[in-house]
């Protein structure tokens, strides 16, 4: 597993800014048939143990839409829905939750949820605020 040179880091300030992660992924290759959902965790095990190891608080949970485009679930980004649930499940208020993604429908799912979407790494939109890296736009929350 490989990470940009900032994430972990990133992760580290917004956590100690107070905020929870979450993870909100796609997994469409589950319902394509190209690997299984066990493969999914096994990438999701890592991610937590390599937070761990580099002393930061896991992931507080994982949303993960496992379906093909062809089956027109309601979850798959950029369908808000996974967010809300988590929102729901956490007690989590809209205000000051953020979705970041490198993709237009990351932040499009964010704001469907009804939370600020943001772009990081080389995509702008006139929709949504946009920043070079996730580090960029995690000292913005810094105040
Ligand atoms: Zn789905």
């Amino acid at each position: 597993m490989e990470y940009y040179p900032d994430t972990l880091k990133s992760l580290q300030l917004l956590q100690s800014l107070g905020f929870d992660l979450f993870v909100v992924t796609n997994q469409s290759g589950v319902g394509r048939g190209y690997f299984s959902m066990e493969a999914v965790y096994v990438v999701h095990r890592q991610l937590q143990n390599d937070m761990r190891e580099h002393k930061l608080q896991p992931f507080k949970d994982f949303a993960i839409c496992p379906h093909s485009p062809d089956e027109k679930c309601n979850c798959r980004k950029p369908s808000g829905q996974m967010i809300k649930d988590l929102m729901e499940k956490y007690h989590i208020s809209p205000e000051h939750s953020y979705m970041v993604g490198d993709k237009l429908i990351d932040a499009e799912s964010g704001k469907n949820a009804g939370i600020q979407g943001v772009l990081v790494r080389h995509l702008t939109s006139p929709d949504f605020p946009s920043y070079k890296t996730l580090l960029e736009f995690a000292q913005t929350l810094k105040k």
